[in-house]
């Protein structure tokens, strides 16, 4: 059994969570029949077991987790709870219609107040406040790009309330930023300790009467049956929730693929800081270059910020040694002193990391096999939060059969073409991830949107 140290040092969150002692539930006492059986305890599995126990009391779901719920990148994120959706509109549109891409992302401004509902009906203190997101401008070019986005917002039928620029007084007024020109704001957002909720809901998810069995590793998923090494889970539906962790499984390696978000966080810092800085009012923050850094001020005032650029590793191999990387993290620290001089010298006092899910068209999916009864939800790029909570609510619908609101959304039963074999996958995403790198030093020294290397991204990464 692992210690509970090594979970501890996965993120700040998981090593501030004082009162859990973070020692894994018991794990799978042998064969055991259930209804549902799902695979992995972050927020997909357990919003599904919630789901599915709420809709159906009778109904027997398990959940299996390899190491201790939270331990993916549920218990390690930004803790932006937010209705951002990681999918192609254009794409779905042409498959479901405008109405029903409209439709989705109105259901996530409402699954962000979801999320903040449940948290307090059902007792999970995850520290949400619901102040919004800033996506800052400090340059004309990002600030063009931050228009353009609002443009394309308009086109989706997102009005001034859903997101609105501010100018640069309005954004300075909110957060003291180096560079400033202007910023981008939407309501839909909260921050949470991503920690907090999940492990919180972990124990929700037991007081309705679904075993979580941990330290139970999933060696394979099939048609009616979950195998592991402590024996099989026979089950009539089979829930894959195992995101960035999901090439680990055979046969579903190129469906999605781990890539790396390094995050760290700081020291509180002082009163006359945050004095200086501002950003009092609960905002997410994120700036607007494209490898862009986000960031929430903590509930003990520290500043924890994260961004991607880290390497993907052939065969979307995963290790705990990739979860720190001292060029990245030091980058990273550097990045935020520029973004918000007045942190001066304050310390690091974390650094961590995890795996985002990604699939071949960067558009998450949620869905059901009724012919075989393996359902599966996932790809969320690093949106994971919110669109987890609509996804478990989705799948319970689907497999009590209940034809719901949520059922006809557009992302339901969405399939992702694989990511091409071995070394083609590696070449092209590090390729992609180089490019985005050198995008915003290029676009810094000519003051121009970099386009050509802008679309070579898309081909690498995107569609
Ligand atoms: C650093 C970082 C920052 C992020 N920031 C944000 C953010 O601010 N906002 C946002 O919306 N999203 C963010 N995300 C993404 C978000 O955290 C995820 O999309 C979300 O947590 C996914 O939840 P999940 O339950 O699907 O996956 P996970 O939380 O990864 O859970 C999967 C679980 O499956 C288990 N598992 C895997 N394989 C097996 C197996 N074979 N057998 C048994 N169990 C198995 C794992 O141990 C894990 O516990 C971030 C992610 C990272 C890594």
């Amino acid at each position: 059994m692992t210690d509970s140290s090594f979970y501890r040092g996965r993120s700040l969150w998981l090593d501030r969570l004082a009162d859990d002692p973070l020692r894994p539930r018991s794990a799978l006492p042998g064969p055991r029949e259930v209804d549902v059986a799902v695979v992995g305890a972050g927020y997909t599995g357990l919003w599904t077991a919630y789901y599915l126990r709420r809709a159906d009391p009778g109904l027997r779901v398990a959940v299996l987790e390899r190491e201790v719920a939270g331990f993916g990148a549920s218990g390690r994120n930004g803790g932006w709870c937010s209705a951002f959706i990681p999918m192609d509109r254009e794409q779905l549109a042409r498959r479901a219609g405008r109405g029903a891409v409209i439709a989705l992302q109105r259901e996530m401004f409402g699954t962000v107040d979801e999320v903040g509902r449940v948290a307090e009906r059902e007792g999970i203190d995850c520290h949400w406040v619901k102040g919004g997101a800033l996506q800052l401008a400090a340059s004309p070019v990002q600030l063009a790009r931050l228009e353009a986005g609002l443009r394309h917002a308009r086109a989706w039928g997102m009005g001034e309330d859903d997101q609105r620029l501010l100018d640069r007084d309005e954004a300075e007024r909110r957060v003291r930023a180096a560079g400033l020109v202007g910023a981008a704001f939407t309501p839909h957002c909260a921050a949470v300790d991503p920690a907090r909720l999940v492990r919180g809901l972990a124990e929700v998810v037991e007081r309705l009467g679904v075993p979580i069995y941990e330290s139970t590793p999933v060696t394979r998923i099939r048609p009616g049956r979950v195998d592991t090494a402590r024996g099989p889970v026979t089950a009539e539906i089979v829930v894959r929730a195992t995101e960035g962790y999901t090439a680990t499984l055979p046969g579903s390696h190129r469906a999605v693929i781990p890539l790396y978000s390094l995050m760290l966080a700081t020291e509180p810092l002082s009163a006359a800081a945050w004095e200086q800085i501002g950003w009092a009012g609960g905002e997410t923050l994120a700036t607007g270059t494209h490898l862009s850094l986000y960031a929430q001020r903590t509930r003990d005032g520290r500043i924890a910020c994260g961004r991607r650029g880290a390497p993907y590793h052939l065969g979307s191999r995963m290790r705990p040694g990739y979860d720190r990387d001292d060029r990245i993290h030091a980058r990273l620290r550097a990045v935020l002193g520029e973004l918000l001089p007045q942190v001066g010298a304050v310390g690091v006092t974390h650094r961590w990391g995890g795996p985002i899910g990604i699939s071949r068209d960067w558009t998450a999916s949620v869905g059901l096999d009724r012919a075989t009864g393996l359902a599966w939800a996932g790809g969320y790029v690093g949106d994971g939060v919110a669109l987890a909570n609509l996804a478990g609510r989705t799948l319970a619908d689907l497999i009590v059969g209940q034809d719901s609101p949520l059922t006809r959304l557009p992302w339901v039963q969405h399939r992702s073409r694989p990511w091409e074999p071995e070394p083609l996958r590696w070449l092209g995403v590090n390729t992609g991830l180089r490019l985005a790198a050198n995008l915003d030093a290029s676009e810094q020294r000519s003051g121009r949107p970099a386009r050509l290397r802008g679309r070579l991204l898309e081909l690498f990464l995107g569609g």
